[in-house]
């Protein structure tokens, strides 16, 4: 899985330097920790205060992305930016990098936080994905409706755009209601995939080209969230393979210093397509914490810091479940039922107000197999579940 022959950078940023995370999530928040163990000190930049990565941060910056001196006077206290969400607007990273390093650096994430622009990035690096038309009226939705000629989803092309998401096309739709319920600006109509699996690989890539590829893994949605992520896969190691050579040729491709994960579709063919990318750590490689020799948080700032890649290798199966606010429905969740299988690893983000569908924390569960250790996570589940 790795590929470390090319030895590392001299431009080494060594332990004791200061990281500077856009982005005070709980991305940030494991970052930051994972960072402390490594003995780096971390400041967060984060529009809203008391957020979950400043709790255990040595400082935390409360300014909008848009307030250009406050990113100056950041990225003048730190020895390298990252970041950990992926709608920072372009000009707030390229004003921080007019001061310090930031990796991955903007293109990456101008890139990936558009669908527009990523698919087109698949389309002209050869990866595969589902066939797309980009939209942008009533008229251009028509065509591809007739062009695609079968079901399909479309998709507002900006991630940030607080609208509608995404809408179920079955062809026969009248294309200018279609339009207009759809809201956004500008869009992307993908054919309808027809997956067995969703799956996901977290890719590391150091400043001197070196990846590092985690094992791949099959994530169970609920109401489009992320419920379960299973590892390894239970797919067949073609597939897997196929899987991890895509994330390695999306990362070489986009030249990412740091993390890239990248979702895909398994179809019921056996085809591996790609479905969207975010460079940075991944809530479906959560599990690389308590499963693996490095986990994705180490290994994001072992690239960004110009270190060797650590070992991905996995040391049990394991799976991940999300914790949402949910099950706050009677109160605090009864921690100690949880942590009764002694295979439980709990993870809570200090996140203060419980709201229906917020993620709280997770929790991951190690077995003997992936299928029992599936089982066991889906046992808690039930058991913390409102009825
Ligand atoms: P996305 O926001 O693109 O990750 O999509 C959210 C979810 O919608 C995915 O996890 C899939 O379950 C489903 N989905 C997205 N795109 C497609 C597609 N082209 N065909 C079938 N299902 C899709």
């Amino acid at each position: 899985m790795m590929n470390l022959s090319k030895g590392t950078s001299s431009n080494v940023i060594a332990p004791g330097a200061v990281i500077g995370i856009l982005g005070g999530g709980q991305l940030g928040r494991m970052l930051s920790m994972e960072a402390a163990r490594l003995g780096y000190r971390v400041h967060i930049f984060e529009p809203e205060a008391g957020c979950p990565a400043g709790q255990v941060s040595e400082a935390e910056v409360n300014a909008p992305y848009t307030d250009d001196d406050a990113l100056r006077r950041f990225a003048e206290q730190v020895d390298v930016v990252t970041y950990e969400f992926e709608n920072i607007p372009l000009h707030a990273i390229e004003t921080v990098a007019e001061v310090a390093p930031v990796r991955p650096r903007g293109s990456v994430l101008h890139i990936c936080q558009n669908r527009e622009r990523e698919k087109n990035f698949l389309r002209e690096a050869g990866i595969p994905c589902a066939d797309f038309y980009v939209v942008d009226s009533s008229e251009s939705l028509e065509m591809a409706m007739r062009q695609l000629n079968g079901p399909g989803v479309l998709k507002t092309a900006d991630f940030g755009y607080d609208g509608k998401g995404q809408v179920r096309v079955r062809g026969g739709e009248d294309p200018s209601e279609l339009w207009s319920a759809f809201g956004a600006p500008r869009g992307v109509l993908e054919s309808f995939v027809d997956f067995t699996h969703e799956l996901s690989v977290v890719c590391a890539r150091g400043a001197d080209g070196s990846t590092a590829l985690f094992p791949v893994v099959e994530n169970q949605h609920s109401r489009h969230i992320l419920d379960f992520s299973i590892v390894p896969a239970r797919i067949p190691e073609a597939a897997q393979a196929e899987a991890r050579d895509l994330a390695r040729r999306i990362a070489e491709a986009l030249d990412v210093v740091g993390l890239i994960t990248t979702e895909f579709f398994l179809t019921r063919d056996g085809r591996v397509l790609v479905n969207e990318m975010a460079p940075r750590p991944h809530n479906s490689g959560h599990f690389s914490l308590d499963a693996c020799v490095t986990s994705q948080f180490e290994q994001q700032l072992r690239a960004v810091c110009g270190l060797p890649l650590g070992s991905t290798e996995l040391l049990r199966p394991v799976v991940m479940w999300n914790i949402l606010g949910d099950i706050w429905h009677s109160g605090e969740p009864a921690w100690a039922e949880v942590l009764r299988d002694p295979d439980v690893k709990l993870h809570l983000y200090g996140k203060g107000e419980a709201r229906v569908g917020r993620k709280m924390g997770h929790i991951c569960i190690m077995a003997d197999t992936a299928d029992h250790a599936l089982e066991r996570a889906t046992q808690i589940k039930q058991k913390l579940l409102p009825a």
